[in-house]
């Protein structure tokens, strides 16, 4: 039986290679400065390279089920302080924030969502009892949920509502806080219509997602140093009191 995946493996050190060669070799001797944190959904078809035009050791990835941001303080809760508290974060995309931004030093951070997202979808349907990883998991986009029946357009602004979601949770991370504050850090919410191939990025000011084509920014994030009046409208300052214009 031909295994076509070792052949692509082939294929790509004995044809690809060669053309990038240089390029890997001097990322390995300088090492890797990406300036951009990129949190996307695994869905296969969202592929951030193509969408951003960048190349190797441009994006620091961590893709989840969702492209959902676990809280920074994973202690678990005990209300009547009967067991010991334990830790029961979600170490791998945590991990990889804080790497990111403590190591890497990246200074802006992508949430990238996307249409048609089955993580989104499985907010509204019952989990498989086996995931039983997955249940928790989808715990992260529980707030987005809207209470109304599932339609192609809620869906959409379910999508839209959990990316706002994810960078709110950024912000409780304490060094992406104050990266953010000290204007070191820019945070951008992106929603990508797989069909359409266009992202709508996140306008902190209007509250609303806007077409990539008609956007004068990559996304402003909802925690922007305020730079006009009609930005109260949407956040207060720096702290968690964000409204949901969406
Ligand atoms: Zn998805």
């Amino acid at each position: 039986m031909s295994d076509e995946l070792l052949q692509r493996l082939r294929r790509f050190h004995i044809d690809t290679f060669p053309g990038v060669q240089e390029q890997f070799r001097n990322l390995v001797r300088d090492g890797q400065h990406p300036s951009i944190l990129f949190i996307g959904c695994s869905d296969s078809r969202l592929v951030p390279y193509l969408l951003t035009g960048t190349g190797p050791g441009e994006l620091f990835i961590v893709r989840n089920v969702g492209a959902f941001v676990p809280p920074y303080d994973g202690w678990s809760e005990d209300p009547d302080l009967k067991k010991p508290r334990r830790w029961v974060g979600y170490h791998g995309t945590s991990a990889a924030i804080e790497f990111a931004v403590l190591y890497l030093k990246v200074s802006r951070i992508v949430v990238c969502g996307h249409s048609h997202c089955g993580g989104i979808r499985a907010l509204y349907d019952k989990v498989n009892p086996q995931a039983r990883n997955l249940a928790a998991w989808l715990d992260l986009g529980r707030e987005a949920v809207l209470p109304e029946a599932v339609t192609a357009e809620s869906l959409r602004r379910t999508e839209r509502r959990a990316v706002v979601l994810q960078l709110e949770k950024l912000m409780g991370y304490p060094m992406v806080r104050e990266g953010v504050k000290a204007g070191r850090i820019t945070l951008h919410g992106w929603h990508y219509v797989i069909e359409d191939g266009e992202v709508h990025v996140f306008d902190g000011h209007s509250g609303e997602f806007v077409a990539a084509s008609d956007s004068t920014h990559s996304g402003t994030g909802p925690y922007h140093p305020i730079e006009d009046s009609t930005a109260h409208a949407v956040f207060n300052g720096f702290d968690d009191s964000y409204i949901f214009v969406i």
